[in-house]
């Protein structure tokens, strides 16, 4: 089998489902070996047979389960950042609480990856890192999603000073900032507000084309940024979000 990513390892985070279960796929589908993670061990079983990806439950939350990850991985060439929490509300509504689990999933999960798998990279010779953002951050104040923007808008600062600081060292950083995307965690967002066939429908209606993303949409980009083929793009923000910003 060839692809575009044939002879490269590859470990996603938040595999098990939406987003970063899409990448997994669609790493495996262009030829990289796919070391996919989560938390939700009965989820992940559903990706482990799959020829091509080996699960592994890993909290991307937890630094030393983490270094013990990278240890028995060893090197890879890519690496998709994946963890991400919605929470709904302004500031008034954000509790220290909820800033500090968005901030831990949604920035320093990425930053706590990075730092492991990183000096593999570098003996290496180089790698690609792609952390999945959102268009709501610096790029657009969405309503109610405070902490959720504010830790994206993180996630791309990250991702800029990663690029910058290892340029020279072959490592790409890319992000992906998708709009609304049809995933699991999206339909338990929708049936939590009080009404949820009006909110499905003002979910659609946020997005100019007249529907929702899918995850292998994004998906599709992140093979792009992870493959020698987008091998001059680094630091950038990838907006695939409909129009919802244009
Ligand atoms: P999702 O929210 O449905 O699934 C998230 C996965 O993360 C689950 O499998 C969950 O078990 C896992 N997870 C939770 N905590 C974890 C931890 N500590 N360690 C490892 N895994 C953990 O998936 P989604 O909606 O596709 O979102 C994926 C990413 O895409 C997130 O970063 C999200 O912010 C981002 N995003 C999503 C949308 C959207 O509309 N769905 C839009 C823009 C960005």
């Amino acid at each position: 089998m060839s692809g575009r990513l044939q002879g490269k390892t590859a470990i996603v985070t938040a595999a098990a489902q939406g987003i970063g279960c899409a990448i997994a796929k669609a790493f495996v589908a262009e030829g990289a070996k796919v070391i996919a993670t989560d938390i939700n061990a009965d989820k992940l079983a559903e990706l482990g047979s799959t020829p091509g990806i080996t699960t592994m439950v890993l909290d991307a939350t937890d630094t030393n389960a983490v270094n013990v990850a990278a240890a028995s991985v060893g090197t890879v060439d890519v690496l998709a950042n994946c963890t991400g929490f919605v929470h709904h509300g302004t500031i008034l509504e954000c509790g220290e609480d909820d800033y500090d689990f968005s901030m831990e999933l949604n920035v320093k999960a990425s930053y706590r990856m990075i730092r492991a798998f990183m000096p593999g990279m570098i003996e290496n010779g180089g790698g690609s890192i792609v952390n999945i953002a959102s268009v709501a951050s610096n790029i657009a104040g969405v309503p109610n999603r405070f902490i959720y923007g504010a830790s994206k808008a993180g996630l791309i600062g990250l991702t800029k000073s990663v690029a910058k600081d290892f340029v020279t060292k072959g490592i790409r950083c890319n992000a992906i900032c998708p709009g609304t995307v049809q995933s699991p965690s999206l339909d338990d967002r929708i049936n939590a507000l009080p009404d949820p066939v009006q909110a499905k429908k003002d979910f659609i209606s946020r997005q100019p084309m007249g529907r929702l993303g899918s995850a292998e949409e994004i998906a599709a980009i992140a093979v792009h940024l992870a493959s020698d083929e987008s091998g001059f793009t680094t630091g950038i923000e990838y907006i695939v979000d409909g129009a919802m910003t244009l």
